[in-house]
């Protein structure tokens, strides 16, 4: 991993009859077509094939000329030597350029070698890798991606990065969003090493086949035969160890922050608990927390590589400034003196560091295709707490955003109009971000008809349903799509680019609107027909009034009890009383992660916005007959609470310190 080499590129061109042609071979990579067979060896047995930024380009160059070709059928790749398929990128330059200051030499190393893992991933023609040995980091962005991903007896394959200071990257995200169960949390926080059957339980490989029978297999490939051969010689790959773990790893890495997992294991004494700690020990705590975010931020039905890829850059983009990427190197690699001085050294990270790594990058965010946002134009309605933001986030990305709002009249880098109609006037896209259904309503009476046919309204204000409905009906009959889309996050949520958007509108909608999403959100979930987003945020946050309100109550009565808060947070926060309110968003100050109780409780999220949201699901409630008691009764503390109690303008836990003040009626 540390070879100091740089490539000097020979390339040759040989002709050599009709079986063998256009070899390219340089130092470190054999590039040639045999027969209708692409053939990619890597050639650097002696630094465990480690991929160098030139390899990369190499690889890239020949996929693109064989993705046209039709006289090549399939792609082979695999590497020389025992002990590595490809043990990582070749991080040694990355570390001395980084060294100087100068941070673009790595950006630029793994955009590009990002954009080689998305075309192997989506490549058009089978690919099929041959993994012996090590294969890890940049060896799975390679090797893992493909449509035929061979291990043997030698396979060992992992994702180490944590241990540097970095986060599983090259796409290995996705494979550790889709692991079973909590696997991929593990495997990525740990940096545990999979076997040949581990590898294929993971994800990361497709099939075993003895190592003595690759240089026949590769042959057949080679002399014309079709990809189904490998299906053929593929042969049970005998026991791995994490099938059986499964048990373990779901109950310690369910949790939602590197805390929750850490307290898991420290609870436990048993041999797996106290061996993944110790595991957990040498790797960066900023690293692990970032990539227990990217997992959980991955996992759901909108997943796709490049979403996983623009997750990890916009880590690997800020590793060097603002990571422990240096330092790792510096401990691992070059003084070797494994005692990297982390910058959290005690496990406990906050969560705006964790925020902080994974903030959208704006313009410099990983192009992985022609950039089209710079032609899509937006027209913003609504430039208060949220929208503001959120414009702005769409700006930074290259959209062209002109924006409106009755009351504020100037935010960075957005062209302001001086109407609704006139920011909705040709644009591809309206985006809204309004008070209420009321609202909604006048001004998509006002806009709908400056859209042309085709254009979309995404309305991301919560409303109520009905109103959703209606000006959904009202944009069919102008030819306009629309889809409703209210969001969870709040404020810093909207400025860090890391918002919950559940959406309703067409299958169509939704897929058009899916780039803003991906850039103003961490996760988009599609509920169902128009007015599906708002009835989904009703009910989740009914359930969010209640789980505060009951996560206030428990509180203030442990008090009443004489049970220390922190002992309450660890017990809870790890047992069945769990709640995004608790684990999350604790309502205690100095217990659990930084929240607004930290801070006063100056909102984060209004009590009155919590009170309004209550009485959009009461009215829905009303309207079809359902019977929600917890939420009429939240509605009712949260309203005597804001309009009574003095709760107007305090964060909506702000109800801890009341039910402290008050006693049984
Ligand atoms: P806000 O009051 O700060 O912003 C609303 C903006 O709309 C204001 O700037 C206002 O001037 C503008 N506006 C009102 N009428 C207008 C009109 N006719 N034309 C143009 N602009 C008009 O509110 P916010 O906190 O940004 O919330 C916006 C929406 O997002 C609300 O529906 C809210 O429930 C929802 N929401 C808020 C949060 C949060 O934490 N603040 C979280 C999730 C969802």
């Amino acid at each position: 991993m540390c070879d100091l080499r740089l490539n000097a590129p020979l390339s040759q061109a040989i002709h050599a009859g009709d079986s063998f042609s256009a070899v390219t071979h340089m130092t470190d990579i054999l590039i040639r077509t045999i027969g209708s067979t692409g053939r990619i060896t890597l050639t650097r047995p002696d630094a465990l094939n480690a991929l160098t930024y030139q390899m990369c380009l190499d690889i890239e160059a020949a996929l693109e000329r064989w993705r046209a070709d039709d006289k090549v059928a399939q792609v082979v790749l695999d590497a020389d030597g025992e002990r590595a398929f490809c043990a990582g990128g070749d991080i040694a330059d990355m570390y001395q350029t980084g060294r100087a200051g100068d941070f673009d030499y790595g950006r630029r190393f793994w955009a590009d070698e990002y954009r080689l893992n998305a075309k192997i991933f989506n490549y058009p023609k089978p690919i099929v890798s041959f993994l012996q040995g090590f294969t890890m980091g940049g060896g799975v962005g390679i090797g893992c991606h493909g449509s035929h991903r061979i291990v043997g007896q030698s396979s060992q394959i992992a994702m180490p990065e944590c241990g540097i200071g970095l986060i599983p990257d090259v796409g290995g995200s996705l494979m550790l969003a889709l692991a079973p169960g909590r696997v991929g949390e593990y495997l990525g926080i740990t940096a545990a090493r999979m076997s040949a059957a581990d590898a294929i339980y993971a994800g990361f490989a497709d099939h075993y086949i003895d190592e003595s029978d690759w240089p026949a297999l590769i042959a057949e490939l080679e002399s014309g035969a079709s990809v189904e051969c490998v299906t053929a010689a593929a042969t049970p790959p005998g026991d791995g160890h994490l099938e059986g773990l499964q048990h373990d790893i779901d109950r310690h890495f369910g949790g939602e922050s590197l805390s929750d997992i850490l307290n898991s294991l420290q609870h436990d004494t048993d041999d797996f608990a106290q061996a993944t700690l110790t595991q957990m020990d040498r790797n960066s705590p900023l690293s692990m927390a970032c990539t227990l975010e990217i997992v959980h931020r991955l996992r759901g039905p909108s997943l796709t590589i490049a979403k996983a890829l623009d997750l990890e850059y916009r880590f690997t983009y800020r590793s060097m400034e603002l990571g422990d990427f240096l330092e790792g190197i510096r401990a691992a690699i070059i003084d070797k003196d494994r005692t990297p001085a982390w910058q959290y050294a005690d496990q406990s990270v906050p969560a705006a560091s964790v925020s902080k790594m994974l903030m959208p990058l704006g313009k410099h965010r990983l192009q992985l295709e022609e950039d089209n946002m710079a032609q899509l134009k937006i027209g913003f309605i609504g430039l208060g707490n949220m929208g503001a933001p959120m414009a702005a986030n769409l700006a930074k990305a290259g959209c062209h955003v002109t924006g409106f709002d009755t009351v504020v009249s100037q935010v960075d880098q957005l062209t302001m109009a001086r109407s609704a109609a006139a920011a909705a006037d040709g644009a591809d896209i309206v985006v809204t971000m309004l008070p209420n259904g009321g609202i909604l309503r006048r001004v998509a009476d006002e806009v709908l008809p400056k859209m042309r046919p085709g254009a979309l309204l995404l309305d991301c204000s919560t409303v109520d349903v009905d109103s959703a409905r209606a000006v959904a009906d009202q944009a069919a009959g102008h030819e306009v799509m629309a889809v409703d889309a209210p969001v969870s996050g709040g404020i810093g949520g909207a400025a860090a680019g890391t918002l919950t958007f559940m959406a309703g509108g067409s299958e169509e909608a939704f897929a058009k609107v899916q780039p803003l999403f991906e850039i103003m959100g961490q996760k988009a979930v599609h509920c169902g027909g128009p007015g599906a987003g708002q009835a989904a945020k009703i009910c989740n946050n009914m359930i969010l009034g209640a789980t505060m309100i009951a996560t206030c109550e428990a509180f203030a009565l442990a008090d009443k009890l004489g049970l220390d808060r922190q002992k309450m947070f660890d017990v809870v926060s790890t047992s069945s009383g769990y709640s995004w309110s608790m684990n999350a968003y604790c309502p205690a100050p100095g217990v659990g992660p930084q929240s607004p109780a930290d801070n006063g409780y100056k909102p984060g999220f209004a009590a009155e916005l919590m009170l309004k949201d209550l009485g959009l699901s009461q009215q829905a409630a009303e309207a079809v007959g359902a019977d929600t008691p917890m939420g009429a009764r939240a509605l009712e503390l949260y309203r005597k609470f804001v309009e009574e109690e003095g709760g107007m303008g305090q964060d909506f836990s702000a109800m801890l310190p009341r039910f402290e003040a008050k006693t049984r009626d």
